[in-house]
């Protein structure tokens, strides 16, 4: 195996061995503002309501990447993973079973780190919360969007889907026109898949193209879960080629209301902070050794007064992050927090209206 590609495999271990659940994902949005410190220098990194916003180098159209920073799994004191000829996979060393690796999305995290550190103009975008029904890409901050000029995201199981329907046509035909080649070269071809934060980003207005791809993990959404890390780097290839061939250019698509667009997440839908389990105890502001307060994603000291401060919150602005940080919830709210007790359809199945219908069903339940 070549240097570089090893550097690749390297990188996306280390990614896969940061544990996250939906609602406590500090330790990924940590590594995702250090990583950029340190590899991406010149990259604007803001974290706004537990999303992360990067921009690098300066382009009237950014091609973007997109990738959700939740996990399905629960975080175990004892994790490793595991590389067995290129196939990645995770073990609990205390009670020595096999548990999900997470590839579902640290892959698609990955992807974006990769292409943030290849190109000279991107944007990359982050969403907490996917796995319990888009929270984080359904609070997303569009006027961010404005300047992107299409949209991928690695969020699906396998080797060979590019999604281009998610409830609703995602790309116009120009843009698959345009990405055909690339789609052919790396063995994928178009299919249709499930919601993920693409598909949120277009019910939002996004107006660009979208698409969401397979990028090698399997059986997610279980203790199976692995990643072939060939076929990750393949996936990866293929949006190197596809970014080399769109380049810096705006593909306009406006996605057709369908009668799902009022699709309704129960009581999660427009929730943002009220779903952070980071009200109900964890504050993004921690004490460092000297005492001072910090910021707990990017450890810096010079915390300044926050206008988010309201009765329900006290708030800190990092000017580092450039992000409003909780320092405490006011009053103990009642958690509302979700038990993830359901067969989760939202990966295992294509939407079909019958499946969205089971799915909503599902999540309305969960309260
Ligand atoms: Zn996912
Ligand atoms: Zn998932």
């Amino acid at each position: 195996m070549s240097k570089a590609l090893l550097a690749r495999k390297e990188l996306l271990i280390e990614v896969l061995s940061i544990q996250t659940t939906s609602g406590n994902e500090f330790d990924m949005i940590a590594y995702i503002h250090r990583f950029c410190r340190e590899n991406v220098p010149s990259a604007e990194v803001v974290i706004k309501n537990s999303n992360i916003y990067i921009t690098k180098g300066k382009a009237e159209a950014y091609p973007c990447i997109v990738a959700h920073t939740d996990t399905v799994h629960d975080i175990h004191k004892f994790y490793k993973v595991f590389d067995d000829d290129n196939c990645l996979f995770a073990f609990n060393s205390e009670s020595g079973k096999q548990v999900g690796v997470g590839g579902d999305d640290k892959v698609g995290i990955w992807l974006a780190l990769e292409m943030l550190m290849m190109k000279d103009n991107i944007k990359c975008a982050f969403f907490h919360s996917e796995e319990i029904g888009c929270i984080g890409s359904s609070d997303a901050d569009m006027d961010w969007f404005k300047d992107v000029g299409y949209c991928l995201q690695g969020d699906r199981r396998g080797n060979n889907d590019f999604v281009n329907n998610i409830s609703g046509k995602l790309f116009s035909k120009a843009f698959s026109k345009a990405i055909a080649p690339s789609l052919a070269y790396h063995d994928y071809s178009e299919a249709s898949g499930s919601i993920t934060d693409v598909g949120q980003l277009a019910d939002n207005g996004i107006g660009v193209c979208v698409a969401n791809m397979s990028c090698g993990y399997y059986a997610p959404h279980s203790d199976e879960e692995i990643v072939e890390f060939l076929d990750s780097n393949n996936c990866l290839n293929m949006i190197d080629m596809l970014v080399k061939s769109l380049g810096c250019n705006r593909y306009e698509y406006q996605r057709e209301k369908e009668s799902y667009s009022s699709y309704n997440w129960g009581d999660f839908k427009g929730a943002d902070r009220d779903y952070w389990y980071g009200n109900y105890g964890v504050s993004e502001v921690r004490d460092n050794e000297n005492g001072d307060e910090s910021c707990y994603y990017c450890g810096c000291t010079e915390l300044m007064e926050s206008e988010f401060t309201d009765d329900d919150y006290e708030c800190r602005y990092c000017p580092d992050c450039s992000s409003d940080i909780i320092l405490e919830t006011k009053e103990v709210l009642e958690p509302n927090r979700v038990e993830f007790d359901y067969d989760d359809v939202s990966d295992n199945y294509d939407a079909e209206i019958v499946d969205k219908e089971i799915l909503n069903r599902q999540l309305t339940q969960i309260n």
